[in-house]
């Protein structure tokens, strides 16, 4: 479809589709950890009540609780709860337009919603220039866009939900199959894949938890880098725990001896396997 355009043409279009991805990313990153909090929340009141323990009955047991999810409701002010009109949805360009406040109310809105938007158009735009303009790009697009929702997710939440990193494990094995994004990642290679990924990361959580009693990553960090070892095969999962193990002291020293930050507060490690993730794909 992309045969008749040249290299930077592919980029540009690609970057402007980003931004737009960009935009619903930002919904996924705000509304999935909320999602889950309400899932937790509804089972916990049912646990509750099959133990015939009514404290923790839901008080409006009747009225069914509006639809929440990354389609619905509408993008609203979490300020005043105005539904955002279509003309402030344009990425990046509303936020300008508005100088970062809701139209309606005034509130402040972050700087990292369009932050988060053209971050993602620049990272489109790379792929774009790295792949050939066939399946394996819609695939390297997809798994980019999962990184950086599994990233800021993580960031604000020190967690990595499965609602994310299992399906990217699972479309990372069936691309194996059907469309892989590297030319030598065959099924083989990305069951291994997934194998080394999960089990590096689990053994290392294990020593670590045996010499020093602490737990230094979860669970969502072995699925994340079984994910990225369906897509990417065996061989790449050394280098992207290498990447993130380096980037990651890297940061927590600067923040430690620069910022003086306790040595005991925890540091999101998924931030750093998604961008090592990202960068072995592309460049690797
Ligand atoms: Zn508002």
């Amino acid at each position: 479809m992309f045969a008749a355009l040249s290299l930077p043409e592919t980029a540009l279009i690609v970057g402007l589709a980003g931004l737009l991805v960009g935009s619903f990313l930002n919904v996924v990153i705000h509304r999935v950890p909320i999602m889950l909090e309400r899932d937790w929340a509804a089972q916990c009141a049912e646990i509750a009540r099959e133990h015939g323990d009514t404290a923790h009955e839901p008080v409006a047991e009747t009225a069914p609780a509006p639809a929440f999810n990354v389609i619905e409701p509408r993008s609203h002010c979490p300020q005043c709860r105005t539904p955002i009109a279509a003309r402030h949805l344009v990425p990046v360009v509303s936020w300008f337009v508005l100088r970062g406040a809701c139209a309606h109310c005034g509130a402040k809105i972050g700087a990292r919603y369009p932050l988060v938007e053209f971050a993602t158009a620049i990272a489109f735009a790379i792929v774009a220039t790295q792949f050939p303009t066939d399946a394996s790009l819609l695939g390297a697009l997809l798994v980019t866009g999962f990184l950086i929702a599994l990233a800021m997710i993580d960031f604000d939440t020190q967690y990595l939900p499965d609602q994310l990193t299992l399906p990217l494990l699972w479309v990372g094995l069936a691309a194996s199959v059907f469309a892989p994004i590297k030319e030598n990642v065959d099924p083989t290679q990305a069951i291994l894949g997934a194998l080394a990924g999960y089990l590096s990361l689990w053994s290392v959580y294990h020593a670590f938890r045996l010499l020093t009693g602490k737990e230094g990553m979860g669970y969502g960090d072995f699925k994340l880098l079984a994910a990225l070892g369906a897509w990417l095969g065996a061989a790449a999962v050394l280098p992207i725990v290498l990447i993130a193990a380096v980037a990651g002291s890297i940061v927590g020293l600067i923040g430690i001896f620069a910022f003086g930050r306790g040595r005991e507060v925890p540091i999101a490690f998924g931030p750093y396997l998604a961008a090592a993730g990202w960068l072995v794909m592309v460049f690797g």
